[in-house]
C-alpha cells in the first residue's frame, strides 16, 4: 500500500509508523516525490488500511491493485532515475549504451570503446559470459574479460554493463561491473535475481523471450524487493509468427511500461531486429517511442564479430545514428546525455574561462558541484515557466532554481552571487530574438555566457483538474503563447484570449481563481506543480517552435566541457566597409559563424553594436587572433559574452 504522509510529520511520528508497519511484516520504502512523500509498505497483508489511516502523520493510504508493487506506478508518480557512475538514466535524458556483443580481447574491447565513446555512448557494453544457442559457439572470455572490460571502461571514463548469467558469479563479478544486466533468458531466473538484486547494484533487466509485460515487471519486482532500488527495464524484442527479424520488438511496450511503472525503459533494438539495417530505423522509432535510451551492438569490424555479427554497427553506422538522436531528441523533450571530452578528461574535466580574481567553485554541468553542493539557479518567470524546463533539461544532475519577476533579476541574482547560474532566452525560432536579453549583457559586463541549450516549445492548455475543454471561455496566456496557438483559438471562438505577463503565471492564476471556465496556455509541467489538469497538449500552431537559452555565470566561474561556441559584441565606425572588414576576419580563418544580429547603442542614436556567435575551433588561438584583429578594427575592442559548450 501507498502510504502517503502528513506535509508536517515529526521525526518520530515517522520513525514510530515504520517500526509498526515492520512489526505487521511489511518492507518499507520511503519515496520522496515532488508534491508528496509516502511510505511504499509492500508484504503479504495483515493490517487493514484503514487502521493505518488513522495513525498520526498518514494523511491517507491507497492500496496497490497491481501484483507488481515496488515497481508501479501507483507507488511512485515521478519518474525513477537510475544513477551509474557519471551518468543518470531516466528522466529528460537519452542514454546510449555501446559495445560488442562479446567481449573478444584485450585490443578489440578497448578500440571499440574508444569508438563508440568518441560518438557520443556513455556507457560501455560487451558480454563476458555468452548465453548462446548452440553449446558450440563462442562463449565468452569469462572473468578474462571483465578485466579487459572494466580497462576499456577506465581507460574511457565510461561506466561498463555486461550480462550476469549465473549466480555463482554474482559475487566475482560485483567488483568489476557498474551495470549487471540479466538477459532475456534468464529474466525468471528467480535465484539470479534475488542474488543480483541483494547486491544494490543497478540492474539492466531484460524481457524474457516470450514474457508478457506483467511477468516482466514481477521480475524487476523481484529485484526491487531484494534491495536494489536501480532496475532499468529493457525491450529487446518478443518471440512472434514473424521469422524476417529475429525477434518482433513490441514498441508499444514503451508508452505501457511508462503507464505502469516509474522505472525507465531502454530498447535493444540490435536483438530485436538480428539485422544491421534495421537497427537505426528501429532505434529512432524507439526514441520517438519515449525510450529514456539504447543499448546497441558496435564493432570496429562486424565482419569479423565471434557472436551477432549480423546484428552489430559498423562504426560509421553508429556515429550516423548517434548524430540523428541528437536531432530528434529535443522534439521529444529531451537531451542526450554526454560524457565530459576525453582531452577535457585528461586534465581533470575542465577547462578555464579567463579569470578576474575569486572563484566561485568550478562545477562541470554534466558532474554534482564536488563538496555535495547543490547548484542555484534564476530563471525569469514562476515555477513551471519555459526557462525552469529548460533548466532542468539542461543541467544533469540535482539543481534548485529560483524564480525572478524580470530578467535584470536573473542577472542581478548571478551577479550578487546569489545563486551560481543563471538562465535566459536568446531567440525563439519563430518569434526572433529576445533583444532584452542582448542589451542586458553589456550592462552587466562581469556575467559570462557559460552554455547554452535549445527547447521544444509544446504549449497544452491547462485548466481545474474538474474542467472540460468545452467548458473554456477565456484563455489566459503571455501574448506570444496565445499567438503561437492561434489556430487552435481560431478553432475554439468561444475562447476569449486574455493576454498575462507569464505563461506559468497563467497557470497560478487560473488555478487561483478556481473557476472552470478558465484555462492558462502554458508548458505542461505547469499543470502539475500547480495541481492543474492538461486539457489539450501539442496546441502551437507551428510544431517546429524552439527557443534558444544562455546559462549565465559569473566571469570568474569555470565550466566543465570544452567549449564549441563563442558569443562576441562590437561596434564598428561609421565608415563604408567596416563590419565587411571584421567579417573578412572571421572568413579568412575559416570560423563559421552562426548568428549576427544588431542593436542600438543605448544614447547612441543610430549607432550600433553587433552581436555575432560563431563555432569554436578545436584551436582556440585562431579564434583569439581574430578577436585581436577586430578589436583594432572595431570602435572600442571586441567584448567575449562567452566561450561555451551548446548541447543544440
Ligand atoms: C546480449 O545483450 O548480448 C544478449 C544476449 O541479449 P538478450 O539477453 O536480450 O538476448
Ligand atoms: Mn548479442
Amino acid at each position: 500500500m501507498v502510504i502517503v504522509l502528513e506535509k508536517h510529520i515529526t521525526p518520530e511520528q515517522k520513525r514510530d509508523l515504520r517500526t509498526y508497519l515492520e512489526s505487521k511484516g511489511y518492507q518499507v520504502r520511503e519515496i520522496v516525490g515532488q508534491e508528496e512523500t509516502i511510505f511504499g509498505a509492500v508484504g503479504i497483508s495483515r493490517v487493514d488500511p484503514r487502521d493505518v489511516e488513522l495513525l498520526p502523520g498518514v494523511q491517507r493510504v491507497i492500496p496497490i491493485s497491481k501484483p507488481y508493487k515496488l515497481a508501479s506506478r501507483e507507488l511512485k508518480k515521478d519518474d525513477t532515475i537510475v544513477p551509474i557512475g557519471p551518468i543518470k538514466i531516466g528522466g529528460k535524458r537519452i542514454v546510449v549504451i555501446a559495445g560488442p556483443c562479446a567481449v573478444e580481447s584485450r585490443e578489440q574491447i578497448l578500440e571499440t570503446a574508444r569508438i563508440v565513446r568518441a560518438s557520443g555512448a556513455v556507457a560501455l557494453r560487451g558480454g563476458a559470459f555468452k548465453p548462446r544457442t548452440s553449446p558450440y559457439s563462442f562463449q565468452g572470455l569469462g572473468e578474462e574479460g571483465l578485466k579487459y572490460l572494466k580497462e576499456a571502461g577506465e581507460t574511457f571514463g565510461m561506466p561498463i554493463a555486461t550480462e550476469v548469467v549465473a549466480t555463482e558469479y554474482v559475487d566475482m563479478m560485483q567488483e568489476y561491473v557498474d551495470l549487471f544486466q540479466i538477459g532475456a533468458r534468464n529474466m525468471q531466473n528467480f535465484e539470479l535475481l534475488k542474488k543480483v538484486g541483494r547486491t544494490g547494484k543497478p540492474v539492466l533487466l531484460k524481457r524474457g523471450l516470450s514474457a508478457t509485460i506483467e511477468e516482466w515487471l514481477m521480475a524487476a519486482e523481484y529485484l526491487l524487493a531484494h534491495g536494489t532500488d536501480h532496475v532499468i527495464l529493457c525491450e529487446r524484442g518478443i518471440r512472434t509468427f514473424e521469422t524476417y527479424t529475429r525477434n518482433t520488438l513490441d514498441i508499444s511496450a514503451i508508452p505501457v511500461i511508462k503507464k505502469l511503472s516509474h522505472l525507465p525503459i531502454l530498447v535493444d533494438p540490435s536483438h530485436a531486429t538480428g539485422i544491421r539495417e534495421k537497427v537505426p530505423p528501429v532505434a529512432l522509432a524507439s526514441i520517438a517511442a519515449g525510450a529514456d535510451g539504447l543499448i546497441i551492438e558496435v564493432h570496429p569490424d562486424p565482419s569479423k564479430a565471434l557472436s551477432d555479427g549480423a546484428q552489430t554497427l559498423f562504426p560509421e553506422q553508429f556515429e550516423k545514428l548517434m548524430r540523428d538522436i541528437e536531432v530528434l531528441a529535443p522534439v521529444v523533450g529531451k537531451e542526450v546525455a554526454k560524457l565530459p571530452s576525453m582531452e577535457e578528461g585528461k586534465e581533470g574535466g575542465r577547462v578555464s574561462l579567463p579569470s578576474s580574481g575569486k572563484r566561485l567553485h568550478s562545477i562541470a554541468v554534466d558532474k554534482p558541484v564536488p563538496h555535495g553542493q547543490v547548484p542555484r539557479i534564476a530563471f525569469q518567470g514562476e515555477r513551471g515557466a519555459y526557462s525552469e524546463m529548460a533548466t532542468l533539461n539542461y543541467f544533469h544532475f540535482e539543481v534548485e532554481t529560483y524564480p525572478q519577476r524580470s530578467f535584470q533579476d536573473v542577472f542581478d541574482a548571478v551577479l550578487e552571487g546569489r545563486v551560481e547560474y543563471g538562465i535566459v532566452p536568446l531567440e525563439n525560432s519563430l518569434a526572433g530574438s529576445v533583444h532584452e536579453n542582448y542589451d542586458l549583457f553589456l550592462r552587466y559586463p562581469d556575467i559570462k555566457i557559460v552554455g547554452e541549450t535549445q527547447l521544444r516549445i509544446v504549449h497544452s492548455l491547462i485548466g481545474l483538474p474538474d474542467a472540460t475543454l468545452e467548458e473554456v471561455r477565456k484563455v489566459f496566456s503571455h501574448p506570444q503563447g496565445l499567438a503561437q496557438c492561434a489556430r487552435f483559438l481560431d478553432e475554439h471562438p468561444y475562447m476569449e484570449k486574455v493576454p498575462f505577463y507569464d505563461t506559468a503565471g497563467s497557470v497560478a492564476h487560473v488555478a487561483k481563481e478556481g473557476k472552470k471556465e478558465y484555462a492558462a496556455i502554458a508548458h505542461e509541467g505547469a499543470a502539475r506543480i500547480y495541481g492543474m489538469k492538461v486539457l489539450k497538449s501539442g496546441i502551437e500552431t507551428n510544431p517546429l517552435n524552439y527557443t534558444r537559452f544562455a546559462i549565465l555565470a559569473r566571469a570568474e566561474l569555470e565550466v566543465g566541457e570544452r567549449p564549441n561556441k563563442a558569443s562576441i559584441v562590437f561596434s564598428t565606425p561609421d565608415r563604408p566597409g567596416s563590419l565587411f572588414k571584421c567579417m573578412k576576419v572571421l572568413a579568412d580563418r575559416n570560423l563559421n559563424m552562426k548568428k549576427l544580429e544588431s542593436r542600438p547603442i543605448a544614447g547612441k542614436p543610430w549607432q550600433y553594436m553587433f552581436y555575432v556567435d560563431l563555432e569554436l575551433p578545436e584551436d582556440v588561438e585562431i579564434f583569439k587572433e581574430a578577436v585581436a584583429e577586430i578589436s583594432d578594427l572595431s570602435e572600442d575592442g571586441v567584448r567575449i559574452l562567452g566561450m561555451y559548450r551548446t548541447r543544440t
